[in-house]
Parts: C-alpha cells; sequence; structure tokens
C-alpha cells in the first residue's frame, strides 16, 4: 500500500511539473527574456536590439484591429532549431510558422531570426517574422473577444482544417498575403498549370475572402465573426469583382 501511495505520489507530481512547463515553458527553457510595451518575449539565443524594431512594427499593425486591446500582454517564445525544446505537447508546431495555444495563449515561433527579422518553417519557406508575430497575436485578440464565436457555425471550418475567417483576419492585420495576386487568381480560375502548396494556396483565399469583406464590403469584426458566411461565395464575389475592376485597388498590404 505504501508503495502504490508513493508511486502516485511520483506520477501526480510528474503530471503537475508536466503542466507548469506547458503553460510557462519559460521555466524551463528559454533563458533570454525581454519584456516591451505589450510584448514579453522568450528565446534561446540572445535578445538582440533588432528586436524593438520587430515588436514596433508588431504593435504599429494589430492596433489597426478594431478588437486590439491595451490591457492584454502577448508571450512569444522564439526558438532558433528545429530540433529543440518540444518534448512536451501543446508547444510549437512542427508544420507552420508558429502556433498560438488557445487558453494559456503561449505563441510559439517554429524558428524565427531576430537580426534578419525572418522566421522559417520546417518544410521550407520563409516570411518576415514581424509579420508572424503579428498574425499569431492576432489570434490572441480574436480569442479574447470573441472566446465563444470562434468556429461557431461549420462553415467556418474549411476542408483542410482550418478556421478561415480566423485566419484570413490574422493575415489581413499583418499586412496580407505574400503572394502575387494575379498569379493566384489565374490558379484559382484555373488558368495556368503553375501549382502553389495547398497551405499557401488556402491562405491566400482566406486572405482574398477577409480582405474583399474589410475593404469592399466594409464589414466589421463582429460581423465577420458572428455571421454564417461562405467562404466559396465570398471568393466568387471577389473574383468577380476583381475581373471586373482590375486588381489595382486592391494591393496586398
Ligand atoms: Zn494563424
Amino acid at each position: 500500500m505504501k508503495k502504490i501511495v508513493k508511486y502516485s505520489s511520483i506520477v501526480i507530481l510528474l503530471i503537475v511539473l508536466i503542466i507548469i512547463i506547458i503553460c510557462f515553458p519559460q521555466l524551463y527553457y528559454f533563458d533570454n527574456k525581454l519584456t516591451y510595451k505589450n510584448f514579453n518575449v522568450y528565446s534561446d539565443k540572445p535578445i538582440t536590439p533588432k528586436i524593438y524594431l520587430i515588436l514596433d512594427k508588431v504593435d504599429i499593425l494589430i492596433k489597426k484591429s478594431e478588437i486590439y486591446d491595451s490591457t492584454l500582454q502577448f508571450k512569444i517564445f522564439i526558438r532558433s532549431d528545429y530540433s529543440v525544446h518540444n518534448a512536451l505537447p501543446w508547444q510549437f508546431s512542427n508544420s507552420a510558422y508558429a502556433i498560438t495555444r488557445p487558453i494559456i495563449r503561449n505563441i510559439f515561433i517554429s524558428k524565427g531570426n531576430l537580426q534578419s527579422n525572418v522566421a522559417y518553417k520546417i518544410s521550407g519557406g520563409s516570411r518576415p517574422l514581424d509579420e508572424i508575430i503579428a498574425h499569431e497575436t492576432v489570434h490572441v485578440l480574436i480569442e479574447n473577444k470573441f472566446k465563444n464565436d470562434r468556429a461557431k457555425f461549420p462553415e467556418d471550418w474549411t476542408k483542410t482544417g482550418f478556421l478561415w475567417k480566423e485566419e484570413g483576419y490574422a493575415d489581413y492585420i499583418a499586412r496580407g498575403s505574400t503572394l502575387d495576386i494575379n498569379k493566384v487568381l489565374s490558379i484559382l480560375q484555373n488558368k495556368t498549370d503553375i501549382k502553389l502548396s495547398t497551405y499557401e494556396l488556402e491562405y491566400f483565399k482566406y486572405w482574398f475572402a477577409v480582405n474583399y469583406l474589410f475593404e469592399k464590403k466594409k464589414i466589421k469584426i463582429k460581423e465577420l465573426m458572428q455571421s454564417q458566411i461562405s467562404l466559396d461565395n465570398i471568393l466568387n464575389d471577389a473574383m468577380h469583382e476583381m475581373n471586373t475592376h482590375g486588381t489595382k485597388s486592391h494591393p496586398p498590404k
């Protein structure tokens, strides 16, 4: 009996330790910390002064959002190597540039270089780190404001498993798609054989639809999150509009 109690205590202690590290990875993994404005940055590499420029840019971008909340603090974990700091679940993504874990709201950048302002993903490809941080921060803003309206309707999920409104809005705030708009439109309309990765094409669609809804239809974030909207219908409308009026008035941000 004593043995059972002893082993149970060890297991419970281990579970508690794991939960603590999942919620507060900084206690175990990250030696370098910087607090600036509303951002708490943790890194496995020394944090260079370039971080101030990066965070200033993120700050400007996310303040454009109607749901910006100056009382929120953002926790950003930046790793320099894919192979480290991922022993436990609910931390870094194995495929994306970054991921924001709901509820505990930890933002994990899969691989980032502060000095060059670049974020990488394991399958290849890179994007500006400030845009990736801004994108992830918008997920926190959405959770903060629309906790009960995330995935409110079945149409909010795409067949590929993404919440298109949320991803599209995050890219809309974080400077838009990096893809050439005319090239992607030709792909969507089957006018070319060029192929993009599913991930890139999907995210372009979400950004394109949300950009159209905000810039052309002038909707507000509340309408986006709380209305039943078909992504396919919006894409058709947006493409029709683009074909009629051209792309000049819709430069990617
Ligand atoms: Zn996202």
